[in-house]
């Protein structure tokens, strides 16, 4: 096994196995008080991924570019029963694509497959597995008892193509969602990042168009809605990296978690015209949120917010427990965490509808 450090490019043409160290389980890294975080749980079990998003923060996050994949699922396990077993009556979402792509390197590790096994038998956790591949195949047949969130980032063929190089073609995706969704699996939609080109709104929402010709909304656990953003200092790296992107050509402004993103206004006109889109497929029970955006931003696209991130995750709980049952029990909201005191959001679940 090759040890010494390699670039984030160089590093993406191997997989290194690693034995698990120290801790792997903890809040998602861009979590920030200034922004509604939905409190996901992230899992680091993956390292670098074989795909090149031109966007994609891990070029400007990882000190050792090298993909690697932990390959003691025991161990991994044994943390999260310790973190969940803390708190009983809480329902954990749990994530394992923080620092890559939870199914690219299935065929070449299984490690997915054994984390679905092993969350089907833990009653207050649900894994979510976020993925821009097709590679479903070593998990369709696993017992998965509900309790595993197949997760697609989409985007427009059009991004696809220019911004997320050596990705599953939208089609792929879509095809391998059906299956998913097929073999009984829920399945979660991020529409994230959202990115300006020539005719998006039109692009858009052909997108979720043929995402529910692809997957029943009854299937659908969860929506997010984003756009692009990354740090001041990955601009110099996204240009050397992948020189034809246009990405770094927007009118981009810095926020107070020090990323840059579209003018607020533009961000703003996005996410009530995907938001038209999806009303149109589903129904009022499925739970959509916003990625990294503030109380404002909420306020102007669902005309409400969460009072907090804690209340947001106990807003997910009652979601899947009221949709598939999932916790065991009706979550209460003391269990998590901070009760705010004032509540301007009347009916939890429903943002879209508001
Ligand atoms: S799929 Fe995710 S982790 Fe992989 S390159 Fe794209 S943004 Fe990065």
């Amino acid at each position: 096994m090759e040890s010494r450090r390699l670039d984030y490019k160089d590093g993406k043409q191997m997989i290194r196995v690693i034995p698990k160290k120290g801790e792997a389980m903890g809040t998602c890294a861009t979590f920030n008080r200034k922004y509604i975080c939905c409190l996901v749980q992230v899992l680091r079990s993956v390292h670098n991924c074989p795909f090149e998003c031109s966007y994609c923060f891990l070029q400007n996050y990882l000190n050792d570019g090298a993909t690697k994949s932990v390959s003691d699922v025991d161990a991994l396990m044994d943390e999260v029963r310790a973190r969940i077993g803390r708190e009983p009556e809480k329902l954990f979402r749990i994530g394992t694509w923080e620092l890559g792509d939870s199914l690219a390197l299935e065929e070449e590790t299984g490690q997915a497959a054994k984390l679905i096994l092993a969350f089907a038998g833990l009653k207050n956790a649900v894994l979510e597995l976020k993925t821009k591949s097709c590679c479903v195949d070593p998990i369709i047949d696993v017992d998965h008892r509900g309790k595993t969130v197949v997760s697609w980032s989409l985007n427009t063929r059009h991004i696809i193509r220019t911004e997320e190089h050596r990705t599953a073609t939208l089609e792929k995706r879509l095809q391998a969602m059906s299956r998913t969704a097929q073999a009984g699996y829920l399945i979660g939609l991020h529409f994230d990042p959202m990115i300006l080109h020539e005719g998006w709104q039109a692009e858009y929402k052909a997108l979720v168009q043929q995402v529910f010709q692809a997957v029943p909304p009854d299937n659908v656990a969860w929506i997010s809605i984003g756009s692009l953003r990354f740090n001041p200092e990955m601009k110099r790296k996204m240009e050397n990296n992948y020189p034809d992107s246009r990405l770094t050509c927007a009118e981009i402004v810095l926020g107070d978690d020090a990323k840059m993103r579209y003018v607020k206004p533009l961000r703003v006109s996005m996410y009530r015209h995907i938001l038209a889109a999806l009303k149109q497929h589903i129904s009022k029970e499925i739970l959509i949120y916003l990625c990294m955006e503030r109380w404002d931003v909420w306020d102007k696209v669902f005309g409400c917010h969460p009072d907090s991130p804690e209340q947001l995750d106990y807003l997910f709980a009652e979601s899947l427990y009221q949709r598939f049952g999932l916790g065991g029990g009706p979550p209460e909201r003391e269990f998590y965490n901070e009760i705010s005191t004032t509540s301007s959001f009347p009916t939890p679940g429903l943002f879209h509808n508001l």
